[in-house]
């Protein structure tokens, strides 16, 4: 019997006509199926926003926003369904009630930590899952709602927690191996679990697709179907390049630098368990059933080309800490990094002049101010000797990736890379090259991003 889990995003969920969807390609799998879901498109982001509102004393407004997502639900529940029903309805009425009374004690508190924001945006995933397990249960399909509280194990760190595979599969093979050896469908939430003590955890934003993942690898699934809204990892951001075209097969380390360098369609933490489990991960278009998505594997295809896909992330800072006096000095890089680790700063990306007198390092830029002033304290001696001539900051800018196997090898790629930017006057402020040769990133000022992944798109995939 085959196992496979099926992810469906935001929008698969959000829409009676989405639902719809999802049943039909629930009903299409053989064998078991351990569907997982996320909140519909656009309530994590309204459950954010309530709790900040509430963190500045507007209680009312929180409280709208929840009364409202509970409307919408409601609306798509009996939409979907074609009558109202009275398990639904008093699923979404207690699970209100607990976001509303966290809302108002965040009101009165003033004070919203990151274990109490991921108490409140758990409702998002716990609201959806009944609704699609409704809708399951009325097309046919044996299906229940469950929590990943309980089920997906991780540490304490509020809204980035890490799972254990381990406690993880031991929950999973007791609590859902049985509800599939009688032919019930686990309908589970994406993006949520908890610690061991049954403390709710998130796994960070987008993270519904990790969720998946980590249960494929915990069930030792046959398959992870990962369901969008596109028709599979395309070669640029569809909302920036009209052209892009869904890729056929990617590679695990492709998808992992994609996905890491800004491509939104896939979790970068969701390919780790998969790869490890050696599951084959497909990405598909739930409103484009026929369409034939991509297929993730351990090495793929080669198809002949260079670049397969064009990525950017914006809204980072450059730091750039420069000096003669720095060349040749072992330890220089190790206390740069040192600080960024102090501070907690995760540096996206870093470069390094071959003459060793300068490092660049890219990192979110409301860390940026932060970071400068500590390595202005890390290196005050160097700074007053003009060993460290300057620490400058260049913000807001942006990571542009260009990613592709193909790249292994091939001479001239970053040519042409610099070339097409060249051409037209895209300033490139760093570069830095992964030393596995299947990406090259630069930084570029955001307000060229876009630009810049049009023009290296349209180099490699005229
Ligand atoms: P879901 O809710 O299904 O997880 P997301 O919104 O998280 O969906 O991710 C899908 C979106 O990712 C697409 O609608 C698209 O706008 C965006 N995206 C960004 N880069 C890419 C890319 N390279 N390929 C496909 N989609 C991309
Ligand atoms: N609902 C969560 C988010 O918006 C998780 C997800 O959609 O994958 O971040
Ligand atoms: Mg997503």
């Amino acid at each position: 019997m085959t196992r496979t889990v099926l992810k469906f995003g935001g929008t698969s969920v959000a829409s009676p006509t989405a639902l719809q969807r999802v049943a039909e390609i629930v009903k299409g799998v053989k064998g078991e199926r351990i569907v997982v879901v996320s909140a519909t498109a656009g309530t994590t982001d309204a459950l954010i926003a309530s709790a900040r509102s509430a963190e500045m004393g507007d209680a009312h407004q929180a409280q709208e926003t929840v009364l409202r997502l509970a409307g919408e639900h409601k609306n798509l529940a009996a939409d979907a369904l074609g009558f109202e029903s009275a398990d639904v309805l008093k699923e979404i009425a207690d699970l209100t009630e607990r976001a509303d009374a966290l809302l108002q004690s965040v009101a009165i508190l003033r004070e919203c930590t990151a274990r109490t924001l991921d108490a409140i945006v758990s409702y998002g995933e716990r609201i959806s899952a009944p609704i699609v397990a409704a809708v399951l249960e009325h097309r046919g399909v044996k299906a229940e709602a469950l929590s990943a509280e309980g089920l997906v194990i991780t540490d304490d760190a509020f809204g980035h927690a890490n799972p254990s595979l381990e406690e993880t599969r031991a929950r999973a093979v007791k609590e859902l191996a049985p509800r599939l050896k009688y032919g019930s469908v686990p309908v589970v939430t994406g993006f949520i679990g908890s610690t061991a003590e049954g403390v709710t955890t998130t796994l960070g934003r987008g993270a519904s697709d990790y969720s998946a993942a980590i249960l494929a690898a915990a069930l030792h699934a046959d398959e992870l179907l990962i369901y969008t809204d596109v028709s599979g990892v395309m070669s640029a951001d569809p909302r920036i390049v009209k052209g892009a075209r869904p890729l056929t097969t990617l590679s695990y380390a492709e998808v992992a630098e994609l996905s890491y360098f800004g491509a939104k369609v896939l979790h970068p933490r969701a390919v780790l368990p998969a790869v490890e489990a050696n599951i084959p991960v497909r990405i598909l278009n739930t409103f484009a059933q026929s369409d034939a998505g991509t297929t993730i594997t351990k090495k793929a295809d080669q198809d002949g080309s260079v670049v397969k896909a064009t990525t950017s992330l914006g809204g980072l800072g450059l730091i750039t800490v420069q000096g003669a006096g720095m060349s040749g000095v072992p330890g220089f890089a190790a206390r740069v990094f040192d600080t960024a680790a102090a501070e907690r700063v995760s540096v996206m990306m870093i470069s390094q002049s071959s003459s060793e007198n300068s490092i660049c390092l890219v990192v979110p830029d409301e860390a940026t101010d932060r970071l400068r002033k500590a390595l202005e304290r890390m290196f005050n001696a160097e700074l007053r000797r003009h060993d460290v001539e300057r620490i400058e900051v260049e913000r807001p800018v942006a990571i542009v990736a260009a990613v592709g196997e193909g790249m292994r090898g091939t001479p001239g790629v970053a040519a042409r890379v610099f070339g097409a930017l060249g051409k037209a006057s895209v300033n490139v402020v760093a570069i830095a090259q992964g030393s596995s040769e299947l990406n090259i990133s630069l930084v570029v000022m955001d307000k060229d991003r876009e630009k810049a992944v049009r023009l290296i798109h349209e180099e490699f995939h005229r």
